[in-house]
C-alpha cells in the first residue's frame, strides 16, 4: 500500500439528487455515503450507510454517474 492508493479513491457509487420527504428540501448525497447523511433544512435522515451502500431515505429525483 503507498500513500498514491489512499489519495486515489476508487468512484464506484454515484451522486444521487434526494428529496427530503420530510420538508422537500432537495440536496446531493453520494450513494455509497459512509456517514449518515441528514437533511440541511430539517434534519431528517436522508441515508444510512448500509454494508458499504447507503440507504436511501428519501426520494431520488436524479442519479449521477
Ligand atoms: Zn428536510
Amino acid at each position: 500500500m503507498t500513500e498514491w492508493n489512499k489519495l486515489v479513491p476508487k468512484p464506484r457509487g454515484k451522486f444521487l439528487r434526494v428529496k427530503c420527504l420530510k420538508c422537500g428540501n432537495e440536496q446531493l448525497l453520494y450513494s455509497n455515503a459512509v456517514n449518515k447523511v441528514t437533511c440541511n433544512v430539517c434534519g431528517e435522515i436522508l441515508a444510512e450507510p448500509a454494508g458499504g451502500k447507503a440507504k436511501i431515505k428519501g426520494e431520488i429525483l436524479t442519479a449521477f454517474e
